[in-house]
């Protein structure tokens, strides 16, 4: 399994459908389809849907898939500073 660079969490990499590569935590989660919904899964077919993640909602969940790492990563922030400093 792969790790993050920036915090060392284990981390698993999904091929989008338009062929990129995305990290990702490396637990299933469920999720709610929502259309401009904040939050992002990618599902096993790579497929990447704005959705709800609370599992406080009462309706059926939509599938599982996996969380984007940069959602949960502690230190996607500073990598997003550094780039915009440039
Ligand atoms: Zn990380």
């Amino acid at each position: 399994m792969a790790s993050c660079k920036g915090c060392g969490r284990p981390i698993i990499w999904i091929m989008s459908s338009g062929g990129k590569m995305i990290p990702c935590d490396p637990t299933e989660v469920l999720y709610w389809k929502r259309q401009k919904a904040r939050g992002k899964i990618v599902t096993r077919n790579g497929e990447v849907v704005s959705c709800d993640l609370d599992a406080g909602i009462k309706e059926e969940p939509t599938g599982v898939g996996y969380v984007p790492h940069w959602a949960t990563c502690p230190v996607a922030g500073r990598f997003k500073k550094e780039r915009n400093r440039g």
